[in-house]
């Protein structure tokens, strides 16, 4: 195992289909990122959650989430739960996305995640960031969809600390969920870490990655 590095990283396209999503599966990442790339372009896309307080929520998490950074964030009204019928809308506005936006890397949801919504996203952003690095962020569920990853960003305690914190912080309106605790955030962390010789990580699934091992 070796840590690859993403080469030239001045802008990234974060996307989730409701709001909290690229917070819990890339927040730790996002924190790290940004703090190391003063100023780097932000475009996230969030396809649910639009005109009341989720996406109040949303703009204050990310705006903490990504600090120093450029942030771009658009949140759409999309029906929490009903991306299949709600199609057309959401291809249109990822492709919208990529004709504005060629980034370095993209964060999105994995194409196994057993909800549909984020399922169906994934399966949006392989097709229209074809020419880019998309790294599948993890979000655990009832479902137990969680596997094996591919990729992996460590981070510190401190970070890993940080992304729980802001996550209770920001997010009131998901506080009564089971599973929206500490222990649930900072366990599926320190798991991903032993996997990858560290306290604490994130995990990513890569549908594709292409190397330059010439010169
Ligand atoms: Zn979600």
């Amino acid at each position: 195992m070796i840590r690859l590095g993403a080469g030239r990283l001045d802008r990234l396209v974060a996307l989730g289909a409701h709001c909290d999503d690229i917070a819990i599966g890339a927040g730790g990442t996002l924190l790290a990122l940004c703090r190391a790339r003063p100023g780097v372009r932000v475009d996230a896309l969030v396809l649910s959650g639009g005109g009341g307080e989720r996406e109040q929520e949303e703009k204050a998490a990310l705006a903490a989430f990504c600090p120093g950074a450029d942030l771009r964030l658009t949140v759409l009204k999309l029906p929490d739960g009903r991306l299949p019928a709600h199609w057309d809308e959401a291809k249109g506005a990822v492709e919208e996305l990529r004709e504005r936006a060629d980034p370095d890397l993209v964060l999105a949801p994995r194409t196994d995640d057993a909800h549909q919504d984020h399922r169906g996203l994934a399966q949006l952003v392989t097709t229209a960031f074809r020419d880019h690095l998309v790294l599948g962020y993890e979000i655990v569920k009832w479902d137990g969809d969680l596997g094996r990853m591919a990729a992996y960003q460590p981070l510190t305690p401190e970070t890993a600390e940080e992304k729980v914190r802001l996550l209770q912080e920001h997010y009131p309106s998901q506080r009564h969920r089971p599973w929206y605790d500490r222990e649930a955030f900072l366990g599926l962390a320190r798991i991903r870490g032993i996997e990858c010789h560290t306290r604490y990580a994130e995990a990513f699934a890569v549908t594709k990655l292409t190397l330059n091992l010439g010169d």
